[in-house]
C-alpha cells in the first residue's frame, strides 16, 4: 500500500464528508435504491474486486480476457437460474436501463423492414421502456392493466393485433416495480410467439430472487425461459444479486436473437469498433465486483438470502395491513410492497415522518385509479429490523394523523391544473419551483453552503440548492400535477441543481 501524502488524505477526508448527507447504503433501513445482503464479507470482496479492476477496459475482450471469462460465467449463472435453453446467450450491462434499452434496440433492429416499429407494454412497465422508445424511435403502445395491477392478456393481444406486422416487441414484468406483481407471462408470450413477435420479460428487480422464492415453495407464477415465447429477459445483479452498482444481465433465448444487438464499424481510420452493449470503453470494476460477489454468495447463499428477505416481506406485509389507516395496494408476489393510507392520514406525511426517523421509504404518485402510496423494496438486511420498522410506522401514522391532511392551496391547485408545460418559460419554472419551496426566490440567494462539507482552502465553497427536509407539501403539489407537467417541473429542478462548481468566479 502506498503511503498517502497529507494532501491526498485531505482529499479522501473531503470525499467522506461529502457522503455525510447520503442515504445509508447498509443496515436495511433504506427501502429503495440500495440492496443490502447484510453479508459484510461479500461486501468486502466486492470492494476489493472493484479496486482491482477499476482501470481495466472491456472495449476489447481479447485484450482483457479476464472480463470475457467473468461475463461468460455470470451469464451462465443467470441462464441456469432462469431456465434458459442450452443455446441461450447474454451480455453483462451497466444496469437495468441498459439491459432494457438493448432489448428494445435489438428487437427493432432484428426487423429492419419495419419502417414504423412499435412495441406493446402494460402501463406498469418500467419507465426505462419509454426511455428506449424515445431514444430508438419505437412507438410505445401502452395498455391499461387490470384492477390487480397485472397486464391483461386480451388487451395486450388486441393492441398487438392492431398492427401485428409493425410490432417488434411485447414486454411484461416479473415483477413490476411499482406494485411488485408478476404479469401473466404465458398468455402474453404465447400470443406474441404465434405472430413471430419477440417477448421480453423485465425481471430487472425480481430475476435474481423469484427463482429462489419458487425453490422455497412460495407460489411464483411462471415467467422464465421455461415459458414458451419468452425471447429475452433482463435481470439486475446490482439489485437482488446484492452486487455493487453498475451490473445487470440481458439474456437472449438464442445467438440469433442477440445478433442485432451487436454493433461493428470498420469504415473509419481507427480500431474496428465492435460492441455488444451501449458502452464502448467500459470499466471492468462492476463486472469483476459482480462476479466476485456472486461467487462469494453462491447458489446456496442466495437461497438463504431469499429465505431471509421473504420472512421480512411476510412480516412487513401483515404488519402494515394490521396498522389502522394503512392498507396494501396488493399482495406482493416478490420483495416489493406498496401501501397507502386512508383519509385519516396523509401518505406523503407518513413518508416524511419515516424518513425523519431514519427509514427511507419512497413515495409513489397517484396513477390511474390507484392512490398515491409508499413503495418499499426489501433487502435481506431489512428482515431483522422489520419489528423496528413497524413500530416507527405506527408512530409515523399517529404523527400524520395529528397534523392532519396536507391541503394544497386551492389557488395553487387551480394554477397547476391550468398550466401547459410546453408553454412554460424558464421564469415560470423559477416561480413554480419557488412556490413549491424547491428553490427560494432569486437563484443566487437560494444557494447556501452545505452544512456538512468543509471546503478545502483551494476550492470554492460547495453550494447546493436548499432542499426542504420534508417533502410532504411538495409531493402533494406534484401529485396534483398531470404527468407531463410533473416531468417538466422536475427537469427544470434538476437543471437548476446540475450547475458546475467553478474553480474561478
Ligand atoms: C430497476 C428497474 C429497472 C431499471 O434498472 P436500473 O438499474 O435502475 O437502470 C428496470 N425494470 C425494473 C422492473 C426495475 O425494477
Amino acid at each position: 500500500m502506498t503511503d498517502l501524502s497529507p494532501h491526498s488524505l485531505s482529499v479522501l477526508e473531503r470525499l467522506r464528508a461529502l457522503q455525510a448527507d447520503d442515504l445509508p447504503t447498509h443496515g436495511g433501513r433504506t427501502l429503495a435504491y440500495v440492496y443490502d445482503s447484510g453479508l459484510a464479507e461479500a461486501d468486502e470482496v466486492g470492494r476489493r474486486a472493484t479496486a482491482a479492476f477499476a482501470a481495466t477496459n472491456g472495449l476489447d475482450p481479447t485484450s482483457f480476457p479476464s472480463m470475457l471469462q467473468m461475463e461468460n460465467e455470470l451469464v451462465g449463472f443467470a441462464a441456469d437460474l432462469l431456465d434458459a435453453p442450452a443455446e441461450a446467450v447474454g451480455s453483462v450491462t451497466s444496469g437495468g436501463t441498459e439491459s432494457v434499452l438493448l432489448a428494445v434496440q435489438s428487437a427493432r433492429d432484428a426487423r429492419p423492414e419495419v419502417t414504423r416499429p412499435r412495441m406493446v407494454v402494460p402501463s406498469t412497465i418500467h419507465a426505462a421502456f419509454l426511455k428506449a422508445a424515445h431514444y430508438f424511435g419505437v412507438e410505445a403502445v401502452v395498455v391499461d392493466v387490470g384492477p390487480d395491477f397485472r397486464a391483461v392478456p386480451e388487451a395486450m393481444a388486441a393492441a398487438v393485433d392492431a398492427a401485428p406486422n409493425d410490432t417488434v416487441l411485447v414486454a411484461v414484468s416479473a415483477p413490476s416495480y411499482a406494485h411488485g406483481v408478476v404479469d401473466p407471462v404465458p398468455a402474453v408470450a404465447a400470443h406474441a410467439a404465434a405472430r413471430g413477435i419477440r417477448c421480453h420479460v423485465d425481471a430487472c428487480i425480481g430475476g435474481w430472487v423469484l427463482p429462489y422464492a419458487a425453490r422455497l415453495g412460495r407460489p411464483v407464477p411462471p415467467w422464465t425461459f421455461a415459458v414458451e415465447g419468452v425471447t429475452s429477459i433482463s435481470v439486475d445483479l446490482h439489485k437482488y444479486g446484492y452486487t455493487p452498482k453498475g451490473a445487470s444481465i440481458l439474456l437472449h433465448r438464442s445467438p440469433g436473437h442477440r445478433r442485432s444487438q451487436y454493433f461493428a464499424y470498420a469504415d473509419w481510420p481507427g480500431y474496428t469498433m465492435l460492441n455488444s452493449t451501449l458502452q464502448s470503453t467500459k470499466s471492468g470494476a462492476p463486472l469483476a465486483a459482480a462476479w466476485a460477489v456472486v461467487q462469494t454468495i453462491g447458489d446456496e447463499g442466495y437461497l438463504e438470502l431469499a429465505r431471509q428477505v421473504f420472512d421480512g416481506v411476510d412480516a412487513l406485509a401483515s404488519g402494515v395491513a394490521g396498522i389502522a389507516g394503512l392498507s396494501l395496494l396488493t399482495q406482493p408476489d416478490s420483495t416489493l410492497i406498496a401501501f397507502t393510507t386512508d383519509e385519516t392520514c396523509d401518505v406523503f406525511t407518513v413518508a416524511d415522518e419515516m424518513n425523519a426517523a431514519g427509514w427511507f421509504v419512497q413515495p409513489q404518485m397517484r396513477f390511474g385509479d390507484a392512490p398515491a402510496n409508499v413503495h418499499l423494496s426489501l433487502s435481506a438486511a431489512t428482515a431483522p429490523v422489520v419489528p423496528e420498522f413497524l413500530a416507527a410506522l405506527e408512530k409515523a401514522v399517529a404523527a400524520a394523523r395529528a397534523v392532519g391532511p396536507v391541503v394544497v392551496d386551492e389557488g395553487v391547485a387551480a394554477v397547476i391544473a391550468a398550466l401547459d408545460p410546453a408553454a412554460l418559460t424558464d421564469d415560470d419554472f423559477d416561480g413554480l419551483l419557488a412556490a413549491a419551496g424547491l428553490i427560494s426566490d432569486g437563484q443566487h440567494s437560494s444557494v447556501e453552503p452545505s452544512s456538512s462539507v468543509e471546503p478545502s482552502s483551494s476550492v470554492e465553497p460547495v453550494e447546493t440548492l436548499a432542499l426542504p427536509s420534508r417533502m410532504g407539501e411538495v409531493n402533494a403539489m406534484l401529485d396534483l400535477a398531470a404527468p407531463r407537467l410533473r416531468e417538466a417541473l422536475l427537469i427544470a429542478f434538476l437543471d437548476r441543481l446540475q450547475r458546475p462548481v467553478r474553480r474561478t468566479t
